[in-house]
């Protein structure tokens, strides 16, 4: 940034606060308004709050006092212009405003006991100076301690230093969009003549726009290709353990279901390495898809191995898997941070041996000194809840084991794309049938009294509840302080079979907590956001959330996924604080309305953003500068075919366009992609 006149260490600073620290960077810093400086009525028909430009005569000046401004009175032959100034020397604005002179001020116009006034005018010049008044001025966001004209500098600046580049763009979809060469783009995108060129629509916009989504999806391409080429395993299965868990079932499988098994393991009989994400809502039935993949690997001679977030998550998967894989005599093995001593020592044991095909377990699994015999298959469920390291972990204690990532938060198409292009992935888009849809309502907690009473004769008929306070990181105490007297209210409805649990309690505390109401021993569960995941309680039919407003719409979603999982018909009540704002109401309709997880996640996109609604930092999306993902969804699609086939025909980047497209890569930062075409 210093590279550029006049921006010092100081100033540089701040100028990578603002945009980043390199002059590119500025360049990606678009202006988000425009000031039109063209009008120039005369001074008896001015208007307030509108911005004018002025060639005006000074007339004196009124020097301030104490707290009142200094004043510079103006006038032309219609009517008196007084400029207002704060705080600023009266020697320097003697020299500025010399009595007599004439000046073409700019600024906005107040009206101040009816008399016209320009506080702090943004310009002032002599009229020989009139050619360095531009009448469109781009408005750039701003930091503290930068003036909208030192911006406005150095943005130019950096313009004149860009240069003509090849074009990396698809001749025929730059002809058809109608979109300008880049250093054009750049310049026109500075330049905005109305609020028309600063919509996402624009042009010169949509151009670079699709500039920096076309960088990333190249890049998430070469890293999808290099995995490809990397040596993987050929997973030999014989299909007789899966044969023998889908007699065992009692049910019959999806199609989404089958579908994605077939995907699978047509992924793993690959010599290549599979990076696979599995989709689905909750209940979609994707335990059984990865027991499936699991049991591919066991044929073949090897290991599985599935990782989930909590020791809660884990042990239920362990007698799920257990009760599931019992048709092929399968023996599931179960580590968490729980097991200690000897207990460890047997589950180390069995892993390294190779004694034990498939283990369950937590983070637990990654402890250094567990090591398998021939792991061949990771699976990650919920993998969102893991760091990017933490989900490529588990396979590196296999030989060239595959990856099956899960997530039962919906990803929207274009966010998929941007966020985890590299990835393949199957979507499970079909519920197993036999479910009842979830009764869903909304109600204000002014009708909190009704809604435990209703609650409350539920439970005396056999019903079973969860009843969610929720969360607010800001205040834990506070929260958790809400939902022990929550647990205690209600305790009266089912005196002794009232539960409570929330994220500061003991694993076991919780455990202990969630096994009783997964019995017979606990009807009404008071719980945070602490059981939003995976767990698998069929028995439960009503859920009523708390504050209903203070939950993402894909958060609410999955909270009501924990109920409904039964045969008989469930119903879900959404308290919510009065009055809604707008968003919160959008939300909460959608979720009457809807659900299908994956409307849901594009809904939620849309209401929330991107970041948000995956948390920009674990998600390791890529901050989107130029591009809008709901503006520019489109752009995103066209771009991931596009990278993708340019790969196809161009695998080492090596033609003209070729070198064009590495030059992008250079540009967006994306360059630790160009090292694949090396690294192969
Ligand atoms: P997810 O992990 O996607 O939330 P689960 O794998 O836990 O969903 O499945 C939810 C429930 O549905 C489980 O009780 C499971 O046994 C059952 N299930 C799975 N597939 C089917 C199917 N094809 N038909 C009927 N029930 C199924
Ligand atoms: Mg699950």
């Amino acid at each position: 940034m210093t590279a550029l006149p006049g921006i010092g260490p100081q100033l540089g600073r701040l100028f990578e606060r603002l945009a980043g620290p390199l002059v590119v960077d500025l360049l990606w810093h678009l202006p988000s308004g425009v000031i039109d400086r063209s009008t120039s009525p005369p001074v008896a028909a001015l208007e307030a709050d509108r911005v004018v430009t002025l060639q005006v005569r000074v007339e004196g000046h009124q020097p301030g006092m104490g707290r009142r401004p200094y004043r510079v009175v103006c006038a032309d032959d219609t009517g008196i212009l007084t400029l207002v100034y704060f705080n600023v020397k009266s020697d320097y604005l003697a020299r500025l405003f010399p009595v007599g002179a004439e000046r073409i001020v700019s600024g906005k116009v107040e009206f101040y006991n009816g008399a016209a006034q320009m506080p702090h005018p943004d310009l002032v010049l002599r009229p020989d100076e009139l050619d360095r008044l531009k009448p469109i001025e781009p408005v750039y966001p701003l930091t503290a301690g930068l003036a909208p004209r030192a911006v406005q500098r150095a943005a130019a600046a950096a313009l004149d230093r860009v240069p003509e580049l090849p074009e990396w763009i698809d001749p025929g979809l730059k002809q058809q969009r109608q979109w300008p060469q880049w250093a054009e783009a750049l310049r026109d995108a500075h330049a905005p003549a109305g609020e028309a060129d600063l919509s996402p629509a624009a042009p010169a916009r949509e151009r670079l726009a699709y500039d920096e989504v076309f960088a990333s999806q190249l890049a998430v391409a070469l890293v999808r290709a290099r995995r490809q080429r990397r040596r993987g395993r050929a997973i030999v299965a014989t299909g007789k353990l899966a044969a023998a868990v889908e007699a065992g079932l009692g049910f019959a499988l999806t199609g989404a279901q089958r579908l994605a098994i077939a995907e699978i393991s047509a992924d793993l009989a690959q010599p290549r390495h599979m990076m696979r994400l599995l989709q689905g809502d909750v209940g979609s039935g994707k335990t059984l898809v990865a027991l499936m993949a699991m049991l591919s690997a066991v044929e073949s001679g090897a290991q599985a191995a599935l990782m989930a977030p909590t020791e809660i998550l884990a042990r239920q998967h362990q007698a799920t898997l257990r009760r599931l894989g019992r048709p092929a005599g399968l023996d599931i093995g179960l580590l968490t941070g729980r097991e200690k001593g000897r207990a460890r020592d047997a589950a180390l044991a069995g892993l390294a041996s190779g004694l034990t095909p498939v283990v369950v377990g937590t983070h637990a699994l990654l402890q250094p000194d567990v090591a398998f015999a021939d792991l061949a298959l990771a699976v990650i469920d919920e993998q969102h809840r893991f760091g990017v390291e933490q989900r490529l972990a588990l396979a590196e204690k296999g030989h060239d084991a595959d990856t099956l990532l899960m997530s039962a938060t919906p990803i929207p198409r274009t966010l998929m794309m941007t966020a985890y292009g590299d990835l393949d992935t199957s979507r499970l888009t079909e519920k197993p049938p036999g479910r009842q849809p979830v009764d869903t309502r909304t109600v204000p907690l002014e009708r909190l009294g009704e809604v435990e009473a209703a609650v409350g004769r539920a439970l005396a008929h056999g019903a079973k509840a969860y009843w969610i306070c929720p969360l607010v990181d800001e205040s834990e105490d506070a929260d958790l302080a809400a939902a022990r007297e929550r647990s205690k209210a209600l305790e009266p409805l089912r005196p002794g079979r009232v539960g409570l649990v929330h994220g500061r309690m003991k694993t076991s505390d919780k455990d202990r907590v969630m096994a009783a109401f997964a019995g017979d021993a606990i009807d009404l569960l008071v719980a945070t956001t602490v059981i939003e995941v995976g767990v698998d309680v069929p028995a439960a039919t009503i859920m009523v959330v708390e504050h209903a407003e203070r939950f993402g719409l894909a958060q609410l979603h999955q909270l009501r996924g924990r109920i409904g999982r039964g045969d008989k018909p469930s119903t879900c009540l959404l308290l919510y604080q009065s009055p809604l704002g707008a968003v919160a109401r959008q939300r909460l309709s959608t979720l009457r309305e809807t659900d299908d997880g994956f409307h849901i996640a594009e809904e939620d996109l849309r209401l929330r953003g991107a970041g948000e609604v995956l948390g920009t930092r674990q998600s390791g999306l890529p901050t989107l500068r130029l591009a809008d993902l709901a503006a520019h969804a489109e752009l995103i699609a066209i771009a991931h075919d596009d990278a993708r086939l340019v790969l196809d025909r161009d695998p080492h980047l090596e033609s003209p366009r070729g070198q064009a497209l590495r030059t992008l890569l250079y540009l967006f930062r994306r360059d630790e992609a160009v090292q694949y075409l090396r690294a192969g």
